[in-house]
């Protein structure tokens, strides 16, 4: 029997349309192509906006350790810094433990979970085809795609951003040592900037972005981490006493912040693979879980005959979306570029040192108020 609705996909964004969906009776079927749990690179912050929903699906990430994150420290190049209170603050968790979990729990609601790499999405007489590099096929009247930041189907579907440049880089490993447990910092560098704070197993997590440009010049991640990183003397005090926990650093590339759009080819796009706000603003998981409210609710409608067509789904999808994060997106963006303008953002600590407000304000701009408990 087709399903109602396959996922592609199964990061945040997925896992949590495949728990509201199935949660709701729909059959739902996520197809993910690597097997939980894995580490992911990921700042692994994630904005408190998304508990009261998350709370409605039942899950409560300090069920699983999430470390509480209260204050924010962020830093220059120059070493330079300022300590603020968050205006709503979040929690810490790996993306190794929170997927994970989260996949559980959308397979105890009946969502089913097929591990391959889908190569293609074909739509044809009002319903999709969907097929993997395992040689399996399978139907449904909705496809939500939740792939990410790049994946194979944006190749395939020859989607716009892909003909873009795509100028930064990611870098993640987890460490043992001090580091307060409410705490998150950011701390920017030449060309970058790194996000560090604890998770549920007491690692902590150091992970980073850069521009390309900037790291083309070093041979390896080693080399730039010590000539570039550790100019800013908050990161080179967490690289010398922190102990490595993982083998190596994992690391991805061709990170994009081009525009893309909610809906293609008649597919539901959901987190980053229908737009990625720069990781600067922590926001990236929050915006997939609400984007996944956002697209289980419409799709609800849709099944329940309350939107008639498929046209006035993707409208009402497209809308939501585009009021939702519009704003976000841009502001991220803005600042982002600011901070990574070396004597400008020197000067805005400055600045924020003295208007100490000023830095809240700011976050609110990247962050979204906490989300209704609706399912
Ligand atoms: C360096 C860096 C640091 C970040 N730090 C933070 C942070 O601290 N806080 C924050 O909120 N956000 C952060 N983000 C952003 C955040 O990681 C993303 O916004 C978030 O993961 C988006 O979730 P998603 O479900 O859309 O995509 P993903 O979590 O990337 O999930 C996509 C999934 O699709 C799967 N997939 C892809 N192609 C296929 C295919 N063909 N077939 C089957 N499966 C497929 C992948 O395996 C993956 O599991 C950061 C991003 C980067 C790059």
């Amino acid at each position: 029997m087709p399903f109602n609705v396959i996922i592609v996909g199964g990061g945040l964004a997925g896992l949590t349309s495949a728990l509201h969906l199935s949660k709701k009776g729909l059959k739902v079927l996520l197809i993910e192509k690597h097997k939980y749990p894995r580490h992911k690179v990921c700042g692994e912050y994630i904005s408190n906006e998304v508990l009261p929903y998350l709370n409605a699906l039942g899950f409560n990430p300090f069920d699983f350790g999430a470390k509480n994150i209260t204050d924010l420290v962020l830093s220059t190049p120059g070493s330079r810094s300022i300590k603020i209170k968050l205006p709503l603050g979040g929690f810490s968790i790996s993306r190794y433990c929170i997927d994970a979990e989260l996949a559980k729990k959308a397979e105890l609601n009946g969502t089913q979970i097929v591990y391959a790499t889908v190569k293609d999405i074909q739509f044809k007489n009002d319903q999709f085809e969907v097929s993997t590099n395992r040689g399996e096929q399978f139907e449904a009247k909705l496809v939500i795609g939740s792939f990410g930041k790049r994946s194979n189907i944006d190749v395939k579907m020859n989607r716009d951003f892909m003909k873009k440049a795509s100028p930064f880089l990611g870098v993640k490993a987890h460490y043992k040592g001090d580091f307060p447990e409410n705490l998150v910092g950011l701390h920017n560098f030449e060309g970058g900037y790194c996000g560090i704070s604890k998770v549920e197993n007491d690692h902590i997590n150091v992970c980073y972005i850069a521009d390309f440009k900037s790291f083309k010049k070093f041979k390896n991640i080693e080399d730039f981490q010590v000539h570039v990183l550790r100019k800013n003397k908050f990161l080179k005090e967490a690289f010398q006493n922190y102990e490595l926990a993982f083998e190596k650093p994992l690391s991805i590339s061709q990170v994009s912040f081009a525009a893309k759009n909610p809906v293609e080819h008649h597919i539901i796009m959901c987190g980053d693979s229908a737009g990625m706000i720069h990781p600067l603003a922590g926001n990236g998981m929050s915006m997939a879980i609400r984007a996944a409210q956002m697209a289980s609710q419409q799709i609800l409608r849709f099944t329940s005959g309350e939107l008639e067509s498929r046209s006035a789904l993707e409208a009402s999808y497209s809308k939501l979306w585009n009021k939702e994060f519009g704003t976000r997106l841009k502001s991220g963006h803005i600042i982002s570029r600011l901070f990574r303008l070396g004597i400008l953002s020197e000067l805005m600590i400055l600045c924020l040192k003295i208007f100490p407000f000023v830095l809240p304000y700011i976050i609110k701009k990247t962050h979204g108020r906490p989300m209704k408990p609706e399912l």
